[in-house]
C-alpha cells in the first residue's frame, strides 16, 4: 500500500506520546472528554465510547444524551446528563457513534462544533455532515477536527474511496481542513498540514460491531489531553489494534472485550 514518504508509527512512538500523569496532575490536566453519542436504539455505542475514553487517558468523562441511564449503569465514574446543554465544560468532544441523524442529532452536532474544543466526529456525525453541508458552518476552522470514517461513511462524505486509500484520505483532509482517519485493515491518517501516517498492521478480529465506537472514545480522550490531533489519531489507532490482538488472541471477540483490553494495550506500548 504505502510509499516511502509515509510515516509509520510503531508502538514505541505511541508509548512515548501517551500521556502519563505526574505528581502535579489532576483530573483536569488529564483531560475532560465529552461524549455525545448513543440513542434509545443504540445505547451500546454510548457505553463503548464512554468506556473507551475512561480506559484511555481521560481524567473525567462527561456523557450527554439519551443513553445516560445505560452509561451510568456501566460506568459509575462518568458524569451523565440527558441533554448536551447541561453537559458542562469539556476539553474535547466525541460525537456521532449511535447518535442518529434526525434534527435533534443535528443540533447536538452543531453545539459540539461550536464549542471551540477539538472534536472527533465519527459515524452518524459524518453522515450528517455529508447530508447537510450547512453544518460545516458551525465549525470554528481553528479548532482541530478529526473525522473517522469507514469506507461507506467516507463515500457519503467525499465520494468513492477507490484503489488508493492514501490518496483518498489526503483528498478529504485537504477538502475539509480536518484530520481524516480512514479506517480499515490498513488505516490511513491524513492531516491537512500534509503529514500522512499509516497503520498497516490492523488486527482483523477488530472488524466487529462497536469496534469503531471504542476507537473514537480512545481518540477523544487523547484530544482532551491536548495531543496533536494527527498524533492522537495515530496513537488511538495503534492502541486499538494492539487491544484487538491481546483480547482476541486467535478467537473472535466482541467490541466490549477489545475495550477491556485497552489497559494492557497501553502498557504494551511502554514495554520495550
Ligand atoms: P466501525 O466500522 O466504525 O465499527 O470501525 C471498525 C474498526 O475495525 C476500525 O477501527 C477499523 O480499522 C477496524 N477494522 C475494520 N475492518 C478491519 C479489518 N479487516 N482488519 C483490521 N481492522 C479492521
Ligand atoms: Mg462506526
Amino acid at each position: 500500500l504505502p510509499g516511502p514518504d509515509l510515516l509509520e508509527l510503531d508502538p514505541a512512538d505511541v508509548g512515548a506520546a501517551w500521556p502519563v500523569p505526574g505528581p502535579d496532575s489532576d483530573k483536569y490536566t488529564q483531560g475532560v472528554t465529552g461524549v455525545a453519542a448513543g440513542s434509545s436504539t443504540y445505547p451500546g455505542a454510548a457505553v463503548l465510547a464512554t468506556g473507551a475514553s475512561l480506559l484511555s487517558t481521560s481524567g473525567l468523562v462527561r456523557y450527554a444524551g439519551p443513553a445516560a441511564e445505560a452509561v451510568r449503569a456501566h460506568w459509575p465514574e462518568a458524569i451523565c446528563t440527558g441533554s448536551i446543554t447541561d453537559a458542562g465544560r469539556v476539553q474535547a468532544w466525541v460525537v456521532g457513534p449511535g447518535l442518529g441523524t434526525g434534527l435533534g442529532s443535528e443540533q447536538v452536532l452543531r453545539t459540539v462544533l461550536e464549542a471551540g474544543v477539538p472534536v472527533c466526529a465519527d459515524a452518524d456525525a459524518i453522515t450528517m455532515l455529508a447530508n447537510n453541508p450547512d453544518l460545516w458552518d458551525a465549525r470554528d476552522p481553528d479548532t482541530p477536527l478529526v473525522l473517522t470514517p469507514h469506507d461507506r461513511e467516507y463515500e457519503r462524505l467525499a465520494g468513492p474511496v477507490g484503489e488508493d486509500r492514501v490518496a483518498a484520505a489526503r483528498r478529504a483532509a485537504d477538502k475539509f481542513g480536518a484530520v481524516v482517519l480512514l479506517k480499515g485493515h490498513a488505516t490511513v491518517i491524513a492531516s491537512p498540514d500534509g503529514r500522512t501516517l499509516v497503520n498497516r498492521a490492523g488486527n482483523s478480529w477488530a472488524a466487529t460491531a462497536g469496534s469503531g465506537d471504542v476507537l473514537s472514545g480512545v481518540l477523544g480522550s487523547l484530544l482532551a489531553a491536548g495531543l496533536d490531533p494527527a498524533l492522537a489519531a495515530a496513537c488511538a489507532t495503534r492502541v486499538h489494534t494492539l487491544a484487538a490482538a491481546l483480547a482476541a488472541d486467535g478467537a473472535p471477540i466482541p467490541a466490549s472485550a477489545l475495550l477491556h483490553a485497552l489497559p494492557d494495550a497501553i502498557r504494551t506500548t511502554r514495554t520495550p
